[in-house]
């Protein structure tokens, strides 16, 4: 028996999994002679796993495998003709058009050194920033907020500080479902310290079930919640003067419109949904803990408001003086296994690699070391703007790597017209049944979880090195070496990489070369940047950041513990949230509020999940989960099938169908639809098809919370 290390494919938490096989060659390891466990030795888990890691290996076993690339006709080609056509029509669509008109969009579940390599390919050789990552719909507001607050995206905290908190409260998060591994700790910590769990969301989920304290808010009223809170810190003279004098600007101006917001405490509580009473309470939490730790999700995230409210969230740390503390300050739970890696290298776009922005000094520091006379001048098109631009043309060649934009983005028929309009379309994937592997003119097999290898980062900065166990099916390939092919056939130099450890040490390499520049950056992985393809393939989990090879190994380490940031001024800086509206819909309709979110058994958009038959029992089905009270309202009943569909769209805007299945937990006048369901595996089309394309004007992450909508029987 032996056994290979390396981390779940699935949330941000990161758990370290141990895969034995019975078989001694690895090469040739079919899936029914290996099994998986938590890995003991791995910090984010420490042996445990929750359902869906336990399942991993189901996951291999796939209905369909792409094997081989293939035309949209359906034949298929070899390597060499894929990556010579794809060249061409890049060079061709550049030539014609100018470097904006070619796209990447890549994903979460993309490896480091993937996303490196299509950063260098796009942003330094095809000369576009039109490089943007599915975790632009996940992440991208905490990450505004923390650069806006802290001048990088650095998250401060640590997975162990959950032990260390007196109060941990979790908003807009479901953390039993969706991090349920974490979750377990806290559950854990609660039972050992006391720890006082308290769950700010909409619904009782069944993390809020599980807390000391629901706090049911009206839907996008958290900005207020914690804006008034920062007011009644300072109504009650409860804020860290020395902490803030030394180490902070912009309180005196944030704090005046804090304050006028929670001087009528009874007025506040009203615009929060809650009674004064409950508002105390939480409010009061605050003031006789020392140790207060506040992590959100997608809840926050994924609205129009995401930005201001994690700032106003990460103020009222700032004024207690509880940021890179231990036990307390705010934290950021990423959605997917590989999001924090992306944005390490620039997978967004408004960003270049190693948390550079687009100054002169950091784009002429970028081409230098990639040995090119000038990189991408400005940021490059978010997810939605760049659907819009293929959608309207001026984006004419998109390639595609392990993500199903026609599912997961909001007015996605808006985005399977485009790609269907689009004049070059090439996927990577490893199923040819994806909703966007169909609208592909190239299709190319991907290397899957199993069978790829290379590095991924956790919502603790903890860099865990992801190991192939299985032989890679057919001609499938790391999206790396896809992308090196490609750059090839142009002609360009720098993507003879001999394989995942030589991208990565580039990365490390640059890392150094980026700090030593900015040595006001937190991050570096300077220590790995000599690392030998041994030292690499044996790499134990370490958390950034990493000056020097004797901190490889680290883990547990916060930042920002001396109270000096990465802004220009080394202080931390006070935001004053806009307080906007999230909703501006009138209807003549009987309005409900659509929440969509995730499943505690599924994942993304199905393709790896969907197929698992004890996965998909808990939910064979999409269903509009509505109130009890409010089935009169709509003149239907339990079980129905009725349609969601917006309230300010034409009358042609699309649909999603499903039947209804009352909720006591949710708020009346409120839906809730899971985001994962598809054509794919449904009648009904899914949640996202109806959405509209709002977005954060800060961080341009899309706004699928609270949007309204009608239900109408069928
Ligand atoms: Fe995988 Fe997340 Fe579950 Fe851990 S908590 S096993 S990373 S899905």
């Amino acid at each position: 028996m032996s056994t290979i290390q390396s981390s779940c494919a699935y949330c941000g938490v990161g758990c370290g999994v141990s895969v034995s096989s019975t078989q001694a060659d690895w090469d040739h390891t079919d899936v029914s002679s290996l099994t998986l466990v938590g890995d003991n030795q791995h910090p984010a888990n420490h042996g445990h796993l929750c359902a869906k890691g336990e399942r991993l290996l189901d996951s291999l076993v796939q209905p369909n495998v792409l094997r081989y690339p293939v035309l949209r006709s359906g034949k298929p080609i070899n390597w060499d003709e894929a990556s010579s056509l794809i060249a061409d029509k890049f060079a061709q669509t550049i030539a014609q058009h100018g470097p904006n008109s070619v796209a990447l969009y890549l994903s979460g579940q993309l490896l480091t050194e993937d996303y490196y390599v299509a950063n260098k390919f796009a942003k330094g050789y095809l000369k576009t920033a039109n490089v943007d990552t599915n975790s632009r719909l996940c992440m991208s507001s905490a990450v505004s907020a923390m650069q806006r607050a802290f001048g990088e995206d650095v998250v401060p905290g640590c997975y162990d500080d959950i032990e260390q908190a007196e109060v941990i409260v979790l908003i807009g998060a479901n953390t039993a479902w969706t991090h349920p591994v974490l979750f377990q700790r806290m559950l854990a910590a609660k039972r050992a310290n006391n720890t006082k769990i308290v769950v700010v969301d909409p619904v009782a989920t069944a993390t809020a079930k599980q807390a000391d304290m629901h706090i049911a808010i009206t839907p996008g009223a958290d900005l207020a919640l914690f804006h008034g809170l920062l007011g009644y810190l300072a109504h009650n003279n409860h804020v860290d003067k020395d902490y803030i004098a030394a180490h902070t600007e912009g309180f005196d101006e944030t704090v005046v419109h804090a304050k006028q917001l929670s001087e009528d405490i009874n007025q506040l509580a009203k615009q929060v949904g809650v009674s004064a009473t409950t508002l105390n309470q939480f409010y009061q939490l605050f003031i006789q803990h020392k140790h207060v730790l506040t992590a959100s999700c997608q809840g926050v995230n994924q609205s129009v408001i995401g930005t201001d409210t994690t700032n106003a969230i990460i103020n009222c740390h700032l004024a207690l003086g509880y940021v890179g503390k231990t036990g307390s300050g705010f934290f950021s739970l990423t959605g997917q296994p590989n999001a924090m890696g992306g944005r390490e290298v620039g997978g967004l776009a408004t960003q270049l690699a190693c948390h550079m922005g687009f100054a002169d000094g950091e784009r002429e520091l970028l081409a230098n070391f990639w040995c090119v006379d000038s990189v991408a001048d400005k940021k490059g098109l978010a997810a939605v703007d760049m659907f819009d631009a293929v959608a309207d043309g001026r984006i004419k060649a998109i390639w595609i790597m392990g993500t199903n934009p026609v599912v997961s983005l909001p007015n996605s028929s808006k985005v399977a017209k485009a790609l269907a309009d689009c004049p070059f379309v090439v996927v990577s994937e490893i199923t040819p049944d994806s909703d966007t592997a169909k609208l592909a003119d190239v299709l190319l097999p991907a290397q899957g979880w199993s069978e790829k290898c290379g590095t991924v980062t956790n919502s603790e900065r903890t860099i865990t090195r992801q190991r192939g166990f299985i032989a890679a099916k057919g001609q499938s390939k790391a999206d790396w070496w896809a992308i090196s092919q490609v750059a090839q056939k142009m002609g360009f130099a720098g993507f003879d990489f001999a394989n995942s450890a030589s991208v990565f040490r580039e990365f490390a390499a640059l890392s150094a070369k980026v700090k030593q520049a900015f040595p006001h950056k937190v991050f570096d992985l300077s220590g790995l940047q000599h690392l030998s393809d041994s030292e690499y393939d044996h790499l134990a989990p370490t958390q950034w950041p990493i000056a020097t090879a004797e901190q490889i190994g680290q883990r547990g380490g916060r930042q920002f513990t001396r109270g000096v940031f990465a802004t220009p001024t080394g202080k931390a800086q006070f935001i004053r949230p806009a307080l906007a509206k999230t909703n501006e819909a009138s209807s003549p309709h009987v309005q409900v509020i659509v929440n969509s979110g995730r499943s505690r058994d599924q994942w993304h958009t199905m393709t790896r999940t969907g197929h698992i038959a004890s996965l998909r029992a808990s939910i064979p089905e999409p269903v509009i989960r509505l109130h009890p009270n409010m089935l009169a309202t709509f003149s239907v009943s339990d079980g129905d099938l009725v349609t969601l569909e917006s309230d300010v769209h034409t009358a042609a805007s699309p649909v999603a169908l499903a039947r209804v299945v009352t909720d006591p937990d949710l708020l009346p006048h409120m839906v809730f639809m899971s985001m994962h369901w598809s054509k794919q595996f449904s009648l009904g089309m899914g949640v996202n098809q109806f959405l509209d394309n709002r977005v954060d004007p800060v961080s341009l992450q899309p706004g699928f919370k609270f949007q309204t909508a009608v239900i109408k029987p069928i």
